[in-house]
Parts: structure tokens; sequence; C-alpha cells
């Protein structure tokens, strides 16, 4: 059910081999999908390098989410090279370290409308360039990732839950608004896991703990959980399920004591 034979999938926001993104470039490509990956600036080395482990070589692109000129370039190079997209995976988050770090009754104007740009705005303007190539596959599947921080209060997680809060609710007026053209939208709720991003949440390793010790599971997750949810999501065994937040979260988020 969860072939990717002969689809053609467009993962933003792999930094390095904990990327959550990666996790899911793997779970897709092992199924069969060819990829276009994209990195920031710095991360051209370490994504083409990893690139070299998937079954077909990838199209490795630089990509700054919060530029419309650089979102213009990938999915023209996308059009040229595969000609239509089967699915869209969303994996950038940013907020500025002092964000995360001050008391979140100081988040400033600028720090607010970086986040929100780059976490949520990017979103909605990937999606939208991207149907047109999904409409030639007869339909398309977007994912993106957020945290139970959009909900509840973490520690420092701060101007990144607001961002989360406004990402979940984007993919529900994105799910309305594609639907009718069969492009689906949804959502993985991941449990903290140690990436590049998440180092710099102060305090982040007493969330691991905290997970650990109250989750259902009694343990965290592992990244290879969120690529195969992410798999089944993406793939034509979801096609009913749009507009929805998956908890991928060893049930953390069930608990209230
Ligand atoms: P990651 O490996 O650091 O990936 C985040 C990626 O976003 C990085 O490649 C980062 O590049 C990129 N990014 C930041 N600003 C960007 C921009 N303007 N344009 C393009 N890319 C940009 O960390 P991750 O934990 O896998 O994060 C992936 C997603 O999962 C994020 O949305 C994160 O909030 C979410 N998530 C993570 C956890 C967790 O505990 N790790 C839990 C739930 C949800 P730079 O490093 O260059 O900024």
């Amino acid at each position: 059910m969860t072939d990717f034979s002969g689809k053609f999938g467009l993962v933003v926001g792999v930094a390095n081999k904990r990327s959550l993104s990666w996790a899911i470039a793997q779970a897709t490509a092992n199924r069969g999908a060819r990829l276009a990956l994209t990195y920031q600036g710095r991360f051209e080395e370490h994504v083409n390098e990893l690139s070299q482990g998937l079954a077909q070589p990838p199209l490795v692109l630089p990509c700054d989410v919060g530029s419309d000129d650089d979102i213009a370039s990938v999915f023209a190079r996308v059009e040229q090279e595969f000609g239509a997209l089967d699915f869209v995976v969303h994996g950038a988050a940013f907020a500025r370290r002092e964000e995360l770090s001050s008391p979140f009754s100081h988040t400033t104007r600028e720090g607010f409308r970086i986040a929100l740009d780059v976490s949520a705005y990017s979103l909605i303007a990937l999606a939208r360039s991207a149907a047109p190539l999904m409409e030639k596959r007869g339909g398309g599947s977007v994912l993106t990732l957020t945290y139970l921080g959009s909900t509840w209060v973490f520690p420092n997680y701060n101007v990144m839950g607001v961002a989360k809060a406004a990402l979940e609710a984007t993919v529900r007026y994105l799910a309305a608004d594609l639907g009718p053209r069969n492009i689906r939208v949804n959502a993985i709720s991941a449990g903290p896991v140690k990436t590049l991003a998440a180092a710099g949440i102060s305090g982040f390793s007493s969330m691991l703990n905290i997970y650990r010790d109250r989750a259902p599971l009694r343990r965290n997750i592992e990244t290879g959980e969120v690529g195969e949810a992410a798999a089944f999501l993406l793939s034509e065994a979801a096609r009913g399920i749009t507009g929805e937040v998956l908890m991928v979260d060893s049930g953390f988020h069930i608990t209230g004591m």
C-alpha cells in the first residue's frame, strides 16, 4: 500500500542525518520515490553526501524558504526534471536563538516575523507552487512537521509554539482550499528528537527525560518512526485523510500528569 514507485517528491529541510526530513526522504526513497532535496546554503556538502545513500540519485537544490525567488527556482527545476510532483515534505523551521531563551513577553516584532514567515507561511508558498504540478498527477499530498508546543506551553519553546499553532491552522485552511483539487495537506506532530533545530531550545535534554518518564510507551521516538508515519500519510493508503495532525510522540499528548 505504501509503494512509491514512479512517484516524485520534494523534501525541504534536510540539514544532516538526524533531520526528520531525512528520515522521511529515506522512507519514501526506499519505497521507490524519486526525490528532490533542498538545503540551506551551508548544508550542500552534507546533503550531497547523504544523497549518495539513496537508491535513486536525488536532485539536490538550494532553497531558503523565506525567499520567493528560491522557491520559484526550485519548482522550475523540479518541473524541468520531473514534469510533475506527487508529494511535498515541509521540514523547515526557524526562530532566532534569543527568542528561544528570553522570557516570551520579550519576543521582538522582527523575531516573531521571521519565525512565522520561515516556519508557517512557507508552507503556503510551497503548497501553492506544488499544486499545478500535482494536478498533472490527478492530485498529491503535502506534509509538514509540527510540535505539541502549538497547543501546550513548553519552557523556552516560546515563539516557535506560536509559529506551530499558525502552521497547524495553515494545514487546515490549505486542506480545505486544495481538497477539491485532490491535494491532501497533513502534519505529523513529533515527540522531541535531538536534531540541530532542537539543539537551539534551552533545556531540551530535560524534555527528552520527561517524555521517557511519562509517555505511555516509556521511551522517546526515533526519527525512523516519523519516516514510516510520513510514508503512510504521503501514500495512497491515506487517500481519505486531510487536514489532520497525526501525533507520533509515544503517546505523550494523552497524559495529564
Ligand atoms: P533540523 O534537522 O535542524 O531541520 C530543520 C531544517 O530547517 C534545517 O535544515 C534548517 O536549516 C531548515 N531551515 C531553517 N530555516 C530555513 C529557511 N529559511 N529555508 C530553508 N530551510 C530552513 O531539525 P528537525 O528537528 O529535523 O526539524 C524539522 C521539522 O521538524 C521542524 O519543523 C521542527 O520544528 C519539526 N519538529 C522537530 C522536533 C524535534 O524534536 N526535533 C519535534 C517536532 C517537530 P538551518 O539549520 O540552516 O537553519
